[in-house]
């Protein structure tokens, strides 16, 4: 969480910082600040949005062409002016901004309030400025060397850019466990730092990813990177193939609302080139090169969270009905905290739209460290995750910049499904005429979401405006669906702070149908595939409570119609295909809801985007 920016060049470096601290905003909103550098330091913060900031620096003097800027999402004291980033040192020579957690920020602090340092806000990120200067002081060294110095004495997760006062041709970066990408300019002695590659693309396609444990500095025009340990590094350059349009909104009232139009295409992407239906084979690098180790598999674990873990769940039935191995899904988090048991012949599968996800990058290292292999699905290329994992298979829906996820779950949706069919056909588990009729409906879900799209925008608005007052909305699904009602819950409560609960249909009346009265709006996924007249049941059963139904059934279905209070209709598909059509409507609910009740849809309350701390 947290975006940061910085710039050194010729340039003035305010429109970079604040265009990209806009393109970072996903990331954390609940302050923004700029540092500039011109003979003086001025640093601007203030609590809220980077449009507040935007307005109190009106008229303010903003030349500098060395700077940094910061979007904050709180982790150490409350959203403030005071405790929004940059932040100084005792001096006030040192100016740095951070992304991550000092996690040793209490002890360090004691040290330092005994040594006479006076601290003005809550934040872990002054300690750190204070503990360099303190170094620096001491130990009579550069401000590369007590930054350093300073990151052997921390323990949690960083990325930050310090500036300094009294070196006025300096700008220092460092990453361990947060994102951080320099952007090399076209001018000599350019440099952009950014936590992720969007605010850079519009000045530079070249860029250089910052490993774990690096320090960057650019002095005097020349860009040196080192570790930690003090080994100097060759920096390698990327070339970003990232477009500009791509994250903007073209045209779309809100990136949510975008990101939803654009699945037809994201998930035409995810699945372009990997496999053919001529000669019914596999495209995927991935599988190929790690047949054997498929073969010998035992088990696979899939870690993730939020929406992330729901396309794990997705991934598990998939899975585990065409290459019959099982699969166990388990949230990141917990994962890693339950001394879980890891054997070499697991393979575990960690899923992540930012591929920077604290806590399944930490569940990866727990499974490294007991000799799994490791697979990565992310969707930003160049983050942690692929970078860690032995293998994986990027999602391409392109750069998800809505808070709430919408393109990039049905993305890695799209990505599990030729999974689990490329590991069902390696283990020798699918005959090559079923291969050949899910490669042929695989082949038709893009038409049919953009059918989807086209067809059900009137029926959602109409259901949308009757329910937006609601306090409680149910969820259920079963077989494929249950993960699809437990998303389209989650997307509801993200963004229009309507409490939902997502629920398995069977599971209904042994608890949650006590909740249903005529005030109750239930969301039943219910296509004329999987558990049909199982779920026609759970509606009657509801009907009978006078609960509202929502359904989203197959296209034509008169028995459900009958029954139920509205209906969404979606084509018909393979039943393991489902979730890519029905959660487009849900998406499409959430959103209409949270913009009936002034919502703030792509920056939710409480909520970022690619959560970087645990
Ligand atoms: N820990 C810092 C703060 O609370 C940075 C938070 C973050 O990266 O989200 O200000």
């Amino acid at each position: 969480m947290c975006g940061i920016v910085g710039y050194i060049g010729p340039d003035q470096a305010y429109d970079f910082l604040i265009k990209g601290l806009q393109r970072l905003e996903y990331r954390g909103y609940d302050s923004a600040g700029v540092a500039l550098l011109d003979g003086g330091l001025k640093v601007y913060k203030t609590k809220g949005k980077v449009s507040d900031l935007v307005s109190l620096t009106e008229g303010k003097d903003t030349t500098g062409s060395i700077g940094m800027g910061h979007t904050r999402w709180a982790t150490h004291g409350e959203p403030n002016d005071i405790n929004a980033h940059p932040h100084l040192s005792q001096s006030g020579d040192l100016c740095i901004i951070h992304n991550g957690i000092i996690e040793n920020y209490a002890s360090l602090k004691e040290v330092l309030l005994e040594r006479g340092h006076e601290f003005v806000s809550d934040t872990d990120t002054e300690v750190l400025a204070h503990l360099i200067e303190d170094i620096r002081e001491n130990e009579e060294v550069d401000v590369f060397e007590a930054v350093r110095l300073a990151l052997n004495e921390v323990v949690g997760a960083y990325a930050i850019v310090i500036i300094s006062k009294n070196d006025p041709d300096l700008l220092i970066g460092a990453r361990k466990g947060s994102p951080m990408v320099i952007g090399h300019g076209k001018h000599e002695g350019e440099y952009y730092i950014a936590s992720d590659a969007t605010p850079i693309v519009e000045y530079t396609r070249e860029v250089t990813y910052m490993e774990e444990g690096e320090i960057a500095m650019v002095k005097d025009g020349q860009l040196t990177i080192k570790t930690i340990q003090n080994i100097e590094k060759t920096p390698y350059i990327h070339k970003l193939e990232m477009t500009l349009d791509a994250i903007e909104k073209g045209g779309y009232d809100h990136f949510m609302l975008k990101e939803i139009y654009e699945q037809p295409k994201s998930i035409y992407d995810s699945m372009r080139g990997r496999f053919s239906q001529e000669d019914l084979t596999f495209a995927m690098q991935s599988l190929r090169e790690y047949e054997t180790k498929i073969r010998n598999l035992k088990r696979i674990i899939i870690v993730g969270c939020g929406t992330s873990w729901h396309a794990g769940l997705v991934g598990e039935y998939l899975i585990e009905e065409f290459a019959r191995l099982p699969v166990e899904v388990e949230y990141a988090s917990e994962f890693r905290y339950r001394n879980p048991i890891i054997n070499s012949d697991d393979l575990v599968i960690a899923i992540s739209q930012s591929g920077e996800t604290a806590d399944t990058l930490a569940a990866l290292e727990l499974a490294k460290e007991n000799g799994a292999t490791l697979y990565g699905v992310c969707n930003v290329v160049g983050s942690s995750i692929p970078r860690i994992t032995h293998a994986g298979a990027h999602t391409h829906a392109g750069p998800e910049i809505g808070v709430a996820s919408t393109k990039a779950f049905t993305a890695q949706v799209t990505v599990l499904t030729l999974l689990a069919l490329g590991i069902a056909e390696i283990r020798g588990q699918i005959t090559k005429a079923r291969l050949r009729e899910m490669f042929t409906e695989l082949e038709q879900i893009p038409g049919k979401v953009q059918k989807v799209l086209d067809s059900c925008a009137d029926k959602v608005l109409e259901i949308s405006e009757k329910y937006m007052n609601v306090q409680n909305f149910l969820y259920l699904g079963r077989g494929y669906n249950f993960p699809v009602a437990l998303e389209g819950a989650l997307k509801l409560k993200e963004i229009s702070y309507i409490h939902a609960e997502g629920y398995p249909a069977a599971e209904m009346k042994h608890g949650p149908i006590a909740l249903i009265d005529e005030n109750m709006p239930v969301v039943v996924i219910a296509p004329k595939r999987g558990y049909y007249e199982k779920v026609f049941s759970n509606i009657q059963e509801i009907k009978a409570r006078k609960g509202q139904v929502i359904a989203v059934i197959t296209e034509g279905d008169e028995k459900i119609k009958s029954i139920a209070d509205h209906t969404i209709e979606i084509p018909d598909t393979e039943d393991a295909l489902v979730p890519l059509l029905a959660t487009i409507p849900l998406q499409l609910l959430s959103y209409h809801i949270a913009v009936m009740r002034n919502c703030n849809v792509d920056q939710p309350r409480n909520l970022a985007k690619s959560v970087t701390v645990e």
